[in-house]
């Protein structure tokens, strides 16, 4: 019995080779709810660990990673700037027929008001069919399920067209100068790869009904613009024409009424076609209007009062957010200053965008400063018919059972460092209510919660796709 059932292993290997199954049919886990049991136990310790950022200390999170893969045999190298905010590399290889593919999530995630929190925010309770603590969906979701695929991959030997890289990264949340742009400029060998896979998509449900998933191939790049008004100083019981803090307000006005110029790419065409197919009549026809470019004044104005996130996906933004001058009250002031949040589209000319903004404003009292501050690169968005961009979306289609949206986001990602070296980067995520955002249930909101079951459906998902893109094909 035994002898003929090791017979039977090389018979079956050569069976389903003469059948033509791929890598990806045979290696699927056997028990996946093994799988989900231990992907939650990964989660909840990655979410127990304080990795808000400032200060960011990444350190035990990356530790705890490290030991879970050296434990698989997985081979994995640090990279810090600073000791407490490292950078973990785990690689897979494979044998280099293609180039690699990088998975990249964060370590890191933003603070917390805790007094606001029903479950503190490092406890990882699970209630109700929920996870909740800060990291949920931003990004230690991410890290988790990029675990639990080299985990798999590694266990199931298979074998892979080209290498697989997992980088956890810290510094997402404002401090890239340690994380990305770090590996960037110093450590790129260790992450140059054909394709990356990241956070900033999502799977949306809406009533809880699946309605489509959304893969960010492009991003707007934030530049940080001060308006420096200057006039004559004086006492307040004598009012000047040359008062600054006038001056800037009425720049500001002129600024607010400013339509900035409609433009679409790649991406934002793609999307505007698609969600229209996807939409009740009414809503479709104003997509199809910013599609036509020509008579889509009275859409866009109707995303500026009603869907202000898709009247920024059109435009470069800006949004006057500080403004400071003046010290007493009887004292007219001789410089006030405004600092404009301008999200720039990824093709825009910066300097021709700013000499606009002179005209529009158009009082040489005021003085333009693009002021240096925490940016990302610009680079043009990753190419919808790419390998990558189709597995994804036929991945969605199997899994979720719906149309992909390729999306720009407004906020900016650390994939802006690697679309600029030439990665094609795909912003993926987990399954989100929609109505879980409004509720303060969301990404840097003052509650953060993942449903189980989507997080045991990413993993899934995630899983399928990298063997789609890395295991040997023939
Ligand atoms: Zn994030």
């Amino acid at each position: 019995m035994r002898l003929s059932f090791r017979c039977s292993i090389p018979l079956l290997v050569l069976l389903l080779a003469a059948l033509g199954l791929r890598g990806a049919e045979r290696a699927t886990p056997a028990n996946w709810s093994a799988v989900d049991e231990e992907s939650m136990r990964h989660f909840q310790a990655l979410l127990r660990f304080d990795t808000s950022d400032p200060p960011g200390n990444e350190k035990p999170a990356v530790d705890y990673l490290q030991q879970v893969l050296q434990a698989e045999g997985i081979e994995t190298r640090i990279f810090a700037k600073l000791a407490h905010r490292p950078n973990l590399v785990a690689r897979l290889r494979g044998n280099g027929s293609k180039r690699p593919l990088l998975l990249m999530a964060h370590t890191d995630v933003v603070n917390v008001d805790p007094k606001k929190w029903k479950h503190p925010p490092f406890s990882a309770t699970r209630e109700g069919g929920y996870v909740y603590g800060r990291g949920t969906v931003d990004d230690k979701d991410n890290v988790a399920v990029a675990l639990m695929t080299m985990l798999l991959l590694k266990r199931s030997n298979v074998p892979l067209d080209r290498d697989v890289i997992f980088l956890a990264e810290a510094g997402e949340e404002g401090a890239v100068q340690y994380g990305i742009q770090f590996m960037v400029e110093e450590h790129f060998s260790e992450i140059d790869a054909e394709f990356c896979l990241a956070e900033g998509g999502s799977v949306v449900r809406t009533g809880g009904k699946v309605q489509y998933g959304s893969v960010q191939t492009t991003e707007k790049i934030p530049n940080r613009i001060r308006l420096v008004a200057r006039g004559v100083a004086g006492h307040g019981s004598v009012p000047l024409r040359s008062n600054a803090v006038v001056h800037l307000a009425r720049a500001i006005a002129n600024i607010a009424d400013w339509q900035t110029p409609m433009r679409l790419n790649e991406t934002t065409r793609a999307f505007f076609e698609r969600l229209a197919t996807i939409s009740p009549p009414e809503e479709a026809a104003r997509y199809r209007a910013v599609l036509r470019g020509d008579e889509s004044g009275a859409a866009q104005e109707y995303f500026a009062e009603h869907a202000p996130r898709l009247h920024s996906t059109l435009r470069t933004s800006i949004s006057p957010n500080m403004i400071s001058g003046g010290y007493r009250v009887n004292v007219i002031p001789s410089e006030t200053e405004a600092t404009l949040d301008v999200r720039a589209l990824p093709d825009e000319d910066m300097p021709k965008f700013i000499e606009q903004l002179r005209q529009v404003i158009n009082d040489p009292a005021i003085e333009i400063v693009r002021a240096p501050g925490h940016s990302r690169p610009g680079a043009p968005p990753s190419r919808l018919n790419t390998e990558a961009f189709e597995v994804l979306e036929a991945a969605i289609k199997r899994h979720y059972g719906v149309i992909t949206l390729p999306t720009m986001s407004t906020g900016a990602t650390d994939m802006a460092f690697l679309r600029q070296k030439g990665i094609e980067s795909f912003g993926i995520g987990p399954m989100i209510d929609s109505e879980d955002g409004p509720k303060g249930f969301g990404a840097h909101s003052d509650q953060e919660r993942i449903l189980e079951e989507a997080l045991h459906k990413f993993v899934r998902f995630h899983w399928d796709v990298v063997l789609e893109l890395a295991a040997r094909k023939n």
